[in-house]
């Protein structure tokens, strides 16, 4: 497996009473893990716990069922899996609380050899740095982004939009659960950053790259992310994890 340093750090930022983001990294498995929960006086905490407690199970379990661990199997139960966790909390949400109470975010990374599968459900996001660049690899499941594509709304009005913040997909959703899936090369010195919207809400993309191309150390990276969406306001909870992939 291709040799990962991380660091995953989280925060209550300024204006919210609670964090209901958590995080997750298990090297062993090669799996990291970001999920921010919504659900008012149900408790989006309780949701985004869910995720990192079961999540990680649901995968090994099915990890350990492949004879063959080739890349578009992976991905299928990756998928599965996130599917079968979205339903399980979606119907226990709906007899404890009535429809709708909770979910949750998701955005995981999981890392094999020389290579990692990306896959979410809402607006949790992935970036990947390399040479400089840094590229969103995931497409947030926002009302938002549906209206950016179709043209409605341009980028300078999604600030202040009555449907910020709400979400087309979860972990929790009702109907057919539709988490996203794709695989990415690794190379020595990428960057894989995964986020809660309290740090994409608060900072921009060059922002991001601007605190990551300044601390390489994967702890002081966080430490300065964190900082700067709180600076920035700190409206939400913030949430990151860090991967940095060693050089050869
Ligand atoms: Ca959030």
């Amino acid at each position: 497996m291709t040799a990962i340093q991380y660091a995953g750090l989280t925060d209550q930022g300024r204006l919210r009473e609670e964090n209901e983001d958590r995080w997750l990294a298990d090297p062993q498995q090669g799996l990291y893990l970001v999920a921010d929960g919504m659900g008012g006086m149900f408790g989006g905490a309780l949701a985004s716990q869910v995720v990192v407690e079961i999540l990680p199970r649901l995968i090994r379990k099915r990890m350990r069922d492949l004879d063959q661990p080739d890349p578009s199997k992976v991905e299928h139960q990756v998928l599965a899996a996130l599917s079968e966790l979205s339903e399980r909390l979606h119907n226990e949400a709906k007899s404890e609380f009535g429809s709708g109470a909770m979910g949750s975010t998701a955005v995981l990374a999981l890392v094999g050899d020389r290579q990692a599968l990306v896959a979410h459900m809402g607006d949790s996001r992935a970036y990947l740095l390399r040479d400089g660049r840094l590229r969103q690899l995931t497409t947030d499941h926002t009302v938002i982004q549906l209206l950016l594509d179709a043209g409605e709304i341009t980028p300078d009005e999604v600030a202040d939009h009555p449907a910020r913040g709400q979400l087309t997909r979860f972990v929790g959703m009702p109907g057919e659960p539709l988490p996203e899936v794709q695989s990415i090369g690794l190379a020595a010195g990428d960057r894989l950053l995964l986020c809660s919207d309290g740090l994409s809400g608060m900072l921009s993309d060059e922002q991001i790259l601007n605190v990551l191309e300044e601390e390489s150390v994967p702890e002081a990276a966080c430490r300065q992310l964190v900082a700067a969406a709180n600076e920035a306001g700190g409206r939400d909870n913030v949430t990151v994890l860090l991967l940095s992939v060693a050089s050869d």
